[in-house]
């Protein structure tokens, strides 16, 4: 452990595998529980960083905040589609582990139907949770961020990039993330707080169940869905990466290139 002597509050530790010094840093991973930002918080933890697990269901965040690697982790339950919610949190979080450092917005749903046949209610609740959610938990970050820097990675989607028949509210939920995280990264990168987008293609998690279907499989160029694991390592990256900010990153299997 080393202290850099204009980041006192910051561990050091050296990681085994590259020798690379990174910074141990408090994250916090919106819709942690299940799915990538399960494989996300994993993959902070294995990393030496302490990671606080957040999702609607106690039990489960507090469940996967158990299983990660050390002890020194978090479950919380917060619907981010509740502004009062995200303020508990945050409050929670300043009270028992100290200054974000990384956030990460995985919370997500989707109400898949034709536009003619969508319901206003789960129109609301699509943008509440993708779209409004990010940009209320980006805010509550930023007031830890402001004196010590940090990044944070939201998660969008290759629907938000490309558009798809049958997913306009959460191809337009995720479209409007991508818009927020290029404006806010230009709004607080001299602050030393960065912003970026992962927009993952078809990956095998709860939200896809049932999707895996030899016709969605053969339109993607690698020719299978991804893992949420390989998402966390893009999302690693991006937080990891000092000089990268307001940037898409499409983790897709090639999907992209063939919509
Ligand atoms: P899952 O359904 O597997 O997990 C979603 C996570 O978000 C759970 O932890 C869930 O916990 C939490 N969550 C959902 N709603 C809320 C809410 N209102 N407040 C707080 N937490 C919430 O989804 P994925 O892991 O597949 O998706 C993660 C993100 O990636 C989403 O934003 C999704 O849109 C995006 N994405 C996923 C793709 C895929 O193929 N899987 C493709 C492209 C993008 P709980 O239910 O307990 O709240």
């Amino acid at each position: 452990t080393w202290r850099h002597p204009f980041l006192l509050y910051h561990k050091f530790t050296i990681s085994d595998n590259n020798k690379r010094v990174v910074m141990s840093r408090l994250a916090v991973v919106f819709g942690g529980s299940r799915g990538i930002g399960r494989a996300v918080s994993q993959l902070l933890a294995q990393r030496g960083h302490r990671v606080v697990v957040v999702s609607r269901n106690k039990e489960a965040a507090q469940a996967t905040a158990e299983s990660l690697p050390g002890e020194q982790h978090l479950g919380l339950s917060c619907d981010v589609s509740k502004e009062e919610n995200i303020q508990r949190a945050f409050e929670t979080v300043s009270k028992t582990c100290g200054t974000v450092g990384y956030l990460v917005n995985a919370a997500g749903i989707n109400r898949d139907a034709l536009l003619l046949r969508s319901k206003s209610e789960d129109m609301l609740s699509v943008l509440h949770t993708n779209l409004l959610g990010s940009m209320l938990t980006c805010r509550g970050a930023l007031r830890n961020m402001l004196s010590h820097g940090g990044a944070i990675v939201n998660i969008g989607s290759v629907v938000g990039v490309k558009g798809n028949s049958g997913q306009c509210v959460y191809s337009a939920s995720k479209a409007g993330l991508e818009g927020f995280t290029r404006s806010l990264a230009k709004e607080v990168a001299s602050r030393n707080i960065r912003v970026n987008l992962v927009a993952p293609g078809f990956i095998r998690t709860d939200m896809t169940t049932g999707l895996e279907k030899e016709e969605a499989v053969r339109r993607i160029p690698v020719g299978r869905f991804g893992e949420p694991a390989e998402v966390a390592q893009a999302v690693l990256f991006l937080l990891e990466s000092p000089y990268i900010t307001g940037q898409v990153l499409l983790v897709d299997g090639g999907l992209q290139l063939a919509l």
